[in-house]
């Protein structure tokens, strides 16, 4: 194994932590998912290139959505059809996947069949279902925010090409301007006047620049806000969530934030 090797498969965990905690319960920063998976992609296509990747294809059967497994599918007028045309009325529907080994790192990693980054030359197309002890949307491990902030930094030091644009109804939305999730300040302290916060404390998820947090506010400074939105203007920088040496080089690297406000 080169250091080459080392440093892509150390990069390549950093993904693989990242690519779990998307799907834990638990506070994540807006566009954390896509991001986590452009990343993967690019992950995906480096380990190929260094001959570290054998992939197979992988279909799995699960629960139909649509109709809950029923076979029978509740319109939406209330009445209820005797087939499901998305499961054909078996109840299930079929998922089908690139299962990418990386042995050198002891990793199996699942990309749909549709979104896979790579060709799908010489893999060749599952019609039926494959042994297999994987399923798909097992909940993920959680992680601290120091640990997705350290985490994202070695995969973007690895992977830095960044992803194209999206367009949507709403405007162009670049994915590669994640926030990060900093953790929850307490809730018996409002964090707008310090006092405590007392019996019914409202919380807030806060989103400034490139940081979003979770803020209790008491009655009073409710009162004076009115109970609008304005309220999330009056949220300092939760500088006590900031310290980490990790959220630090984050924010270094990410310089969308503020950093006059949080030094
Ligand atoms: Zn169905
Ligand atoms: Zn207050």
């Amino acid at each position: 194994m080169t250091d080459e090797h080392e440093a892509l498969l150390s990069a390549v965990r950093a993904v693989d932590r990242l690519n779990s905690w998307v799907r834990a319960p638990g506070d994540k920063g807006s566009n954390a998912k896509p991001m986590t998976y452009h990343l993967k992609n690019l992950a995906l296509k480096a380990l190929h290139a260094a001959g570290l990747t054998t992939h197979r294809p992988i279909r799995v059967y699960v629960k139909c959505r649509d109709c809950d497994g029923s076979g029978r599918y509740w319109h939406w007028c209330g009445e209820q059809l005797d087939h499901c045309w998305a499961c054909n009325s078996t109840g299930k529907a079929a998922l089908t996947f690139v299962e990418t080994t990386i042995e050198a790192a002891g990793l199996r990693w699942h990309s749909p069949w549709t979104s896979f980054p790579l060709s799908t030359h010489g893999i060749e197309y599952p019609t039926q279902a494959t042994p297999t002890d994987w399923q798909p949307n097992l909940p993920g491990k959680a992680m601290e925010p120091w640990e997705v902030a350290a985490a994202f930094c070695e995969a973007e030091r690895a992977f830095p090409e960044k992803p194209y644009p999206r367009h949507t109804d709403y405007g162009t939305y670049h994915i590669d301007q994640y926030h990060l999730f900093v953790g929850r300040l307490p809730q018996d302290v409002c964090a707008i006047c310090g006092e405590p916060a007392g019996e019914k404390p409202i919380s807030y998820h806060c989103s400034r620049g490139r940081l979003e947090w979770c803020g209790a506010a008491c009655e009073a400074c409710e009162a004076v806000h009115k109970r609008t939105t304005q309220i999330f203007e009056a949220f300092p920088y939760p500088v006590e969530l900031l310290r980490r040496r990790e959220i630090v080089e984050w924010m270094n690297g990410h310089p969308v934030v503020e950093r006059s406000l949080i030094a």
